[in-house]
């Protein structure tokens, strides 16, 4: 018996609601698949013009050291290094994906560390600095679900902060730089300082402002390929975790360094001869430094371990309201398709599934048949023994036709107590057959509901689809009126459609 609930009602389609939130992850081999020609000339052509266009900007910041550059900033000497190069790389990257920019990011670090005479495999190493900046934003807007185009507080204060994240991983690469050209610890403070500056301010200044307007239309251009595909539920899990550990290696990264460089600038001024007060307040300065970096350390941990636990609390709680969601939501289809009294089909999706049925055998020619029918002088059940007993004997009938019927059959309550039963792959005499059993069996027993003996007869209208037929309705008509026949000849009867 089919009594099956799942329908096209039964499993509503979830859209993940923060897919148009997160920018893209196309890599160019994708995207080059997926265009037309034209607009792979278009984009690849400016891809490609644009590689070149930073390629001369990284050589030519170097030819006119734009490196660590000295700026008095309410006397506080401040280094700031100026490399646009950046903002191609940074633009390609949060637009399309991380490919997008990484690559002309490596390519111009690596030319303009060979340009300035860095040894090859210290100079490819290098190259991965910037990059790296660039990945640390593009996973941060990758995890966090945030509207774009920095046209909220909210998304602004994501930007920044990503920005300065990005630039601390990014200016990893003054480490091996200093390295590489012997330059004293000390003298590691300007290019260090200057290149993460000159990255987070470049970022603020330029980058956000580009993006913000670029975004929509290439958001808009994208989705037009479909070339969009929303994260899952585990990677955005791996992503937060992983933004999560960046962003507070990045805030430790930051603060150690810049107490060491601090600090062992300091040490080198003691021995020019100061006071020992002074010498004394300037160890006491650092080592209260150290002890603050250490407290902040531990917070910035804590804070971390904290979202995290936060998050997963978070995830957990909508994992369990979309599975409640979802129960809810097979249960209701179950009740919108079934009859409460029966538990058989109602006539709404009794009338899908015959329009179903019809449609097949239309096609296979295979016959089908329904069979109509209806509760004898029941008006008369209700009378003498009251509804509740009459809802009994409605039940009773159709749990026969449950126990009559094949697994592939179907049984519709079609209206108070009048049924419907179809057969597919049948014969009209099959179906005169089976009305005959239901007949017989029905007649022959005897219903105990609510301490009351009742008997009731059943009239049966049986027709099978044949190749005149118009349409669904002409199939049930047919039935229906075999049906008002074996009423009109008495009633306990089967009549077959002809
Ligand atoms: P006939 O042999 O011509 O079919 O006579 P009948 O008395 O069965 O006539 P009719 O089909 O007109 O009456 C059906 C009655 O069934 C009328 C209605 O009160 C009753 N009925 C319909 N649905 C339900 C139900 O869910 N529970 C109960 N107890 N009665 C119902
Ligand atoms: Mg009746
Ligand atoms: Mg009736």
């Amino acid at each position: 018996m089919n009594t099956d609930v799942s329908g096209p009602s039964a499993a509503l389609p979830l859209a993940s609601p923060d897919a148009a939130l997160r920018p893209p992850a196309i890599t160019p081999w994708r995207l080059w698949r997926i265009i037309s020609r034209r607009e792979r000339c278009i984009l690849f052509g400016g891809w490609l013009c644009s590689v070149l266009l930073s390629l001369g900007l990284g050589v030519l910041s170097v030819a006119e050291n734009w490196s660590g550059m000295p700026l008095q900033f309410g006397g506080v000497t401040v280094y700031i290094t100026v490399y646009p190069a950046l903002l191609i790389s940074l633009w390609w990257s949060l637009c399309l994906g991380w490919w997008w920019g990484a690559l002309p990011a490596y390519l111009t670090t690596l030319v303009l560390a060979l340009y300035a005479g860095m040894a090859w495999q210290w100079a490819a190493l290098f190259a991965f600095a910037d990059p790296l900046g660039v990945a640390v934003m593009v996973l941060g807007f990758r995890a966090l679900p945030m509207l774009r185009g920095l046209r909220s507080l909210e998304s602004v204060l994501h930007f920044v902060q990503l920005s300065f994240v990005g630039s601390i991983f990014s200016s990893s690469g003054a480490l091996i730089w200093t390295y590489c050209n012997k330059q004293a610890f000390s003298e590691l403070l300007p290019i260090w300082q200057g290149w993460w500056l000159g990255f987070f301010l470049q970022n603020l200044l330029l980058v956000g402002p580009v993006l913000a307007q670029s975004w929509r239309a290439t958001d808009r251009w994208l989705s037009r390929h479909q070339a969009l595909p929303p994260a899952s539920e585990a990677e955005s899990r791996h992503l937060i975790v992983l933004l999560l550990v960046l962003v507070s290696l990045g805030a430790l990264v930051y603060g150690y360094l810049s107490l060491s460089l601090g600090s062992s600038l300091l040490l080198g001024q003691l021995q020019h001869g100061l006071s020992p007060e002074l010498r004394q307040a300037a160890t006491v300065m650092t080592q209260t430094g150290w002890v603050f970096f250490w407290v902040f350390a531990l917070q910035v941990l804590f804070n971390a371990f904290f979202a995290y636990r936060l998050f997963l609390h978070w995830q957990g709680r909508n994992q369990q309201l979309l599975t409640a969601l979802k129960q809810s939501n097979a249960y209701l289809a179950q009740l919108v398709r079934l009859d409460g009294l029966t538990g058989l089909l109602n006539r709404r999706s009794g009338d899908e599934v015959l329009q179903q049925e019809w449609l097949r055998s239309q096609r296979s020619g295979q016959q089908a048949v329904l069979i109509m029918l209806d509760i004898d002088h029941f008006k008369q059940v209700n009378d003498e023994y009251g509804h509740d007993v009459g809802d009994r004997v409605i039940e009773r009938v159709a749990t026969l036709l449950l126990e009559h019927t094949r697994a592939i059959d179907t049984a519709i309550r079609y209206g108070g107590e009048e049924f419907l039963l179809l057969l597919p792959h049948t014969t009209q005499e099959g179906g005169v057959q089976l009305a005959e059993r239901l007949r017989q069996q029905m007649a022959a027993r005897t219903l105990h509901c609510n301490d009351v003996e009742v008997s009731v007869t059943l009239s049966l209208g049986v027709a099978a689809t044949t190749m005149v037929m118009q349409d669904k309705a002409a199939w049930v008509k047919q039935a229906d009126m075999a049906l008002y026949q074996a009423k009109r000849a008495g009633r306990n009867r089967v009549v077959a459609a002809h």
